[in-house]
């Protein structure tokens, strides 16, 4: 909604704000966040509780989730199968982005209690690549380096080979006319097509099976096909790679003035003079009230 204020022949224009849809949780995240909280809630949870690395990237929800008495065990140097070293007694939670197989073994092995709040969508992507390497192929898959989705599935088995772009393709050595390519499930849905067409090449024979989700897929569609505008403003973490690819969309493929910020307190207020049309967006894994803050605050200037 726009309203012009008429002060004596002033006109001061408010600022047009977009809201673009969708935008906020995914089902994913939905599904995940319901998990934990079932566990909080349970009485019967053997208590304590732990997360194996942030069930999403947010940092408002892990703050949220460590006040309820929740042990977060992060460490970018560490991966999940070394974070378990630190957990003797009690539940521990797998995050959205799934884990490797031997993070289930450890964890039995060790005799915790655990729950599984992988992201169907990812599930589905472990078994396609199982299926395949059972079959015989030489698996391709094309991630983002030192994601946590990426150590999962590159934990299924060190035959896979692991690409980030194009120029990695040069470095592929396979002589099978089985080869299956899939990928992370938040890439761009730009940049795929191009690392897709440029396997077609080299291998023709590739099977080609492209597993972003439905969710980053239509939110990166929304951002391409945005209104107009002085700028946009994508809310969510920096570590979480679906909100990267809508900024990277925004920017790159709309051309949009684009910023990304966590909250209200980290947007530089001082990008926001002589704007008059501005759209927001969030990424999968950002709570709503975050974005309806900043809005309020738009709304206020
Ligand atoms: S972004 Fe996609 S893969 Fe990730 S949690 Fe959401 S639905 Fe699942």
């Amino acid at each position: 909604m726009t309203i012009n204020l008429v002060i004596e022949g002033l006109v001061l224009l408010k600022m047009k704000i977009n809201k673009i849809e969708p935008q906020g949780y995914c089902g994913g995240v939905i599904k995940a966040l319901k998990i934990i909280d079932d566990v909080i809630n349970n009485e019967n949870t053997k208590k304590p509780i732990y997360l194996l690395g942030q069930i999403i990237h947010n940092s408002h929800v892990i703050d949220d989730l460590k006040s309820k008495g929740v042990i977060v065990l992060e460490d970018k140097t560490k991966k999940r199968l070394d974070l378990l070293d630190e957990i003797e007694s009690g539940t521990v939670i797998f995050s959205a982005h799934g884990v490797e197989p031997r993070v289930y073994e450890k964890a039995k092995a060790k005799g915790l209690e655990y729950i599984d709040a992988s992201c169907p969508y990812v599930l589905v992507v472990h078994n396609k690549i199982k299926e395949h390497l059972n079959n015989g192929y030489e698996v391709i898959y094309i991630g983002t380096k030192n994601h946590p989705e990426v150590e999962g599935v590159l934990g299924i088995s060190d035959k896979i080979k692991f690409i980030s772009n194009t120029s990695d393709i040069k470095n592929l050595n396979i002589t099978s006319d089985k080869i299956y390519a899939t990928n992370q499930t938040t890439l761009s849905i730009f940049d795929i097509e191009d690392i897709f067409k440029s396997l077609k090449a080299k291998y023709p024979s590739i099977i080609i099976d492209d597993k972003i989700c439905n969710a980053t897929t239509i939110r990166q569609e929304a951002m391409k096909n945005q209104p107009d505008a002085d700028l946009c403003i994508v809310v969510g973490d920096p570590n979480s790679s679906n909100t990267k690819k809508l900024y990277k969309v925004s920017k790159e493929i709309r051309k949009i003035n684009t910023v990304l910020c966590e909250d209200l307190e980290s947007l530089d207020k001082n990008i926001l003079k002589n704007v008059n049309v501005v759209n927001i967006t969030s990424g999968a894994s950002t709570p709503s009230y975050i974005v309806d803050e900043i809005i309020e605050y738009l709304n206020k200037r």
